[in-house]
């Protein structure tokens, strides 16, 4: 096999331009054309993972098959690619220092002194490099974090420039930069990005394309002058106005020929033009869909929509498979209570409890479980949403008044969601949940069989707190279906009241692993149901 190609992503001028969807995009049209393709995001902050990070900080935390927890820019290479990633695929400064660190404590650098250069950069090139070695994949694409000019992106933009120098025409750099629009003048403006790449050529690297994030078209002559001063082919300064959707992104980035360029750098055949048919009718059922459905996200991060990322894109994607326009209502939970629950949640198709940790907005999230049985309104509680959802039916089906999960209370009277005897040992709190794909095997005629279509699934899970299998038999007594188990530990994956229209809750995350060519038929079934709730409150 020839040698793999190494693209790396920069930015320049501001943060959140999109990199993530940018390199996304890219990697797509290049897939489309039958490359096989990876990406990979480094991380400049000193956290081993975000796995420990508030979800305000720095938006959903992503988990991979291997249960790493991961930013949420992967989640898009998944979304884009229809293809998993791995640790591998994240890299933070924390991870870097730490694997260095670690071997000078076993004495591996034989008294030598230990150094960002060479030891920090060559682990950082050997965390790039390892994709590329597996030999899987033609191209990877390696997405470094932050702004160029940040003291802690100096390392990985140094790593750039050796590998550069190693690797010769195997690589190659693209930066992505803000072209402001003025408005008093009328005017678009490339000072910022000639500032941007001059930062980086300081660092002795020169960018080999630049993509232009800008509001307005940036026209033949801005396209001159941006190539004139940063040393780049005009027909490298690729245009990247703000798109209606991120779906859209592949197809204005192909308009651009960010693909072709690509190619042609890198020395690689441009082989046929990628093959976007799919991909173009799942955005013609987005962009045109024929009806409405108004689901309601009910959770406590509900300010930073960031912190729900995947759930949004897997509802966004149901949307396109059913032709059908998710409206999503963003509900705080802890705004939430018994008075106030049905004044908010009003008119909504669908309810969806979300992910979460700890006691605030606990006890809404609980209000509106309630709210969505009680009125047969399809209800997809996932992960502490269908722990919600057992808490509430153990109070007021059971009749447990104490029940609750130890998380929150740890001296419940019924503890119906509880830590399993390897949790209880866990001092740590980095890495120690249920990380990771589990199997999950359905029982026959459920609806959770009849939506998947299938005996056995394999989803991922990030938790500490389990059904309590103590008390499975009351509640399946008294109405409620555990109708998803682990085959291995026996532990409740999946809960369903068979005879509501659709409420279903799930201990992992089927958000993970909804992408644009697989829908996940959770999420479809769950918006199919909101559709029907919609037609008979209409009819
Ligand atoms: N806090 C719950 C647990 O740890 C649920 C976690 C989640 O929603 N991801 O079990």
């Amino acid at each position: 096999m020839a040698n793999t190609k190494y693209i790396f992503v920069t930015g320049g001028v501001t943060s959140s331009l999109g990199k993530g969807i940018i390199a996304s995009s890219l990697a797509a049209l290049l897939q489309a054309r039958g490359y096989s393709v990876t990406i990979q995001k480094l991380d400049p902050y000193i956290n081993i993972d975000p796995g420990t990070l508030n979800p305000y900080e720095h938006g959903e935390c992503y988990v991979t098959n291997d249960g790493a927890e991961t930013d949420l820019d992967l989640g898009h290479y998944e979304r884009f690619l229809n293809r998993p990633t791995s640790q591998a695929n994240n890299v933070t400064t924390g991870r870097i220092y730490q694997t260095v660190i670690d071997k000078e404590r076993r004495g591996d650098f034989l008294g030598k002194t230990v150094q960002v250069i060479p030891h920090i950069t060559d682990e950082i090139k050997r965390r790039i490099q390892l994709l590329g070695n597996t030999g899987e994949f033609e191209i990877v694409i390696t997405e470094i974090g932050g702004t160029v000019g940040d003291i802690e992106a100096l390392p990985y933009i140094e790593s750039v420039r050796q590998l550069r120098w190693e690797l010769g025409d195997d690589c190659l750099v693209i930066h992505l930069t803000l072209v402001p629009f003025l408005s008093a003048t009328g005017e678009l403006k490339t000072k910022p990005t000639q500032h941007s790449v001059k930062a980086l050529q300081e660092s002795g690297v020169q960018p080999d394309i630049l993509v232009c994030r800008a509001e307005h078209e940036l026209g033949d002559d801005i396209k001159r002058k941006l190539a004139l001063f940063c040393n780049v082919k005009k027909e490298a300064v690729i245009e990247s106005l703000d798109a209606s959707t991120i779906y859209e992104v592949p197809i204005m980035m192909h308009k651009e020929k960010l693909d072709e360029v690509t190619l042609k750098k890198l020395g690689l055949p441009t082989k046929n033009e990628p093959d976007m048919s799919r991909w173009r009718e799942f955005l013609t059922r987005l962009k045109y869909p024929e009806q409405e459905v108004e689901i309601g996200l009910v959770g406590k991060y509900v300010e930073l929509k960031d912190s729900y990322k995947s759930i949004a894109e897997a509802l966004i994607h149901a949307g396109s498979e059913t032709e059908t326009k998710v409206k999503v209502r963003w509900i705080h939970s802890e705004k939430l209570s018994p008075e106030s629950v049905a004044r908010q949640c009003k008119d909504l198709d669908g309810i969806l409890v979300a992910p979460g940790f700890g006691e605030r907005g606990f006890e809404g999230k609980i209000a509106t479980v309630h709210y969505a049985r009680e009125n047969n309104i399809p209800f997809l509680g996932i992960c502490f949403g269908m722990q919600a959802a057992v808490i509430e039916y153990a109070r007021n089906v059971l009749g447990w008044k104490d029940a609750h999960t130890t998380e929150v209370n740890p001296e419940a009277g019924h503890p119906v969601i509880d830590l399993m005897a390897e949790q209880k040992k866990v001092t740590n709190k980095g890495g120690t949940m249920r990380l990771g794909a589990n199997d999950c095997k359905l029982k026959k005629n459920s609806r959770a069989a009849s939506i998947y279509g299938r005996e056995v699934i394999s989803e991922r899970h990030r938790h500490r707190f389990e059904f309590n299998n103590t008390y499975l038999k009351d509640f399946e007594d008294a109405g409620l279906l555990a109708s998803g188990t682990n085959p291995e530990t026996g532990l409740v994956e999946i809960i369903e009241i068979p005879t509501l229209s659709f409420f279903i809750g799930v201990q992992f995350h089927p958000e993970y692993k909804s992408t644009v060519a697989n829908p996940h038929p959770l999420f479809v079934n769950f918006v199919k149901a909101a559709i029907a709730k919609s037609n008979s409150s209409n009819a």
